[in-house]
């Protein structure tokens, strides 16, 4: 797959990779791995983020998805102090 610049449409090169931090389920941290491209027209740099995460999203996709979708409420076991609502209702009001 060819990732192309969004702004100029150039082919991307490859530039570093960053250590992305993603809170999960129980309030575990882990670190993913990033890589970041480069436009070598503009000078654009884009993240090459994996389907899992969302774009600035600290949750987990799946979280996401689950209260976008009504699984998870603040009653959900798991999931009692976290997100908390105000998160909550702004994913809703975004994915609507
Ligand atoms: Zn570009």
């Amino acid at each position: 797959m060819k990732i192309v610049c969004e702004t100029c449409g150039a082919p991307l090169k490859y530039y570093d990779t960053v250590s992305r931090i993603v809170r999960t389920k129980g309030h575990i941290t882990i670190h993913v791995p990033v890589q970041r491209l480069k436009c070598p027209m503009c000078g654009c740099i884009h993240r090459n983020l994996p389907d899992y995460i969302y774009p600035y999203k600290q949750y987990e996709a799946e979280i996401i998805d689950g209260v976008v979708e009504g699984f998870i409420t603040c009653d959900t076991i798991g999931f009692e102090d976290y997100p908390c609502e105000m998160t909550m209702f702004r994913w809703r009001s975004e994915n609507l």
